[in-house]
């Protein structure tokens, strides 16, 4: 089967309006995990922010990828105004979120959907950030300071408490109507205010995370290199809905380059709406139609489903 260059338009379109009319929320929301009513000491808990935004937390050790709660709307993102992170948002999160034990917030790539919010969690935690060389820049025109700021190399391993990060180097996925957006690196501090284009992608990592409870991998961004998963092995693939050419590819790039069986999506939620506002699809993302191919495609796969902003058991001991 030939593997399309981006996602194809007319099934995008098809997307956006089974979105509209709310098919696949239902199926969506009943695999949410479970809350635990007396989590084990050390289960690792994982809790979702939106987007490709979590905080893991062990008991120990906390790490943050990708957090990001300011979600300017669609509107005023459509119309180009200037965004900023949205201060008392992140404040509001870090404390609800306990955040107190943060080792280290990470960025998988540059787009303000992921890199926007980052140097505020890092100044608020007091904990190192973590990615490419626009990440860094991003951490500069932000505030964090130049000894916070960590500029990873491709296949690093860092180690946070029982925690193995692997930055696996990739690439960002290309929209409906060509190739990935914002192209390029940030190569000057860049100071919020500023328009959306400015968080350009920057390199893009695939995070393997391995931990005594479980391993999976974190794919904030449809597409992968051929060999970026080489060699890895993980239980679980939280893998990016929205804007996958397909969802066969979407297997292929993930789930079973790693051999898992359980599938967690992200990107999933309307990354224009505050985690707060609770769950509404990304315009676009399909939920009809991932679930439809899962079960012709996949139906023994275990899919789980995380709500916004609440604590779940990722993997329990073993
Ligand atoms: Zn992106």
């Amino acid at each position: 089967m030939t593997i399309p260059a981006h996602p194809p338009l007319l099934p995008y379109l098809r997307g956006l309006a089974r979105d509209a009319l709310g098919m696949g929320a239902a199926a969506y929301l009943e695999r949410e995990i479970p809350a635990l009513g007396d989590p084990p000491p050390d289960a690792l808990m994982a809790t979702w922010l939106g987007t490709a935004g979590f905080l893991l937390d062990d008991g120990e050790t906390q790490l943050l990828i990708d957090p990001f709660v300011s979600c300017p709307s669609l509107p005023w993102v459509a119309l180009n105004r200037p965004i900023q992170p949205d201060r008392a948002a992140i404040e509001h999160w870090v404390e609800r979120l306990d955040a107190t034990r943060v080792a280290a917030v990470m960025v998988t790539h540059s787009h303000y959907d992921h890199a926007m919010d980052a140097p505020s969690f890092a100044q608020l935690c007091s904990a190192p950030l973590l990615g490419s060389s626009s990440t860094v820049k991003i951490g500069r025109g932000g505030g964090v300071p130049v000894h916070r700021l960590v500029r990873v190399e491709p296949r690093q391993v860092l180690r946070f408490g029982k925690f193995e990060v692997h930055f696996l180097p990739s690439v960002h996925g290309p929209s409906p109507v060509g190739g990935p957006p914002h192209a390029g690196h940030v190569t000057e501090p860049l100071v919020p205010p500023a328009h959306h284009a400015d968080w350009r992608h920057g390199d893009t990592w695939v995070l393997w995370v391995r931990h005594p409870q479980g391993s999976f991998i974190h794919q904030a961004t449809a597409d992968t290199l051929p060999d970026t998963l080489q060699g890895v092995q993980a239980e679980l693939s939280m893998s990016c809905l929205v804007w996958r050419r397909s969802t066969t590819d979407l297997l292929q790039r993930t789930v079973d380059a790693v051999g898992a069986t359980r599938l967690i999506p992200l990107h999933s939620d309307n990354m224009f709406r505050p985690p707060h506002a609770g769950f509404s699809p990304m315009p676009g993302v399909d939920l009809a139609g991932f679930f439809d191919d899962m079960a012709r495609l996949r139906p023994d796969l275990r899919i789980d489903t995380l709500p916004l902003g609440e604590p779940r058991p990722l993997f329990t001991p073993r």
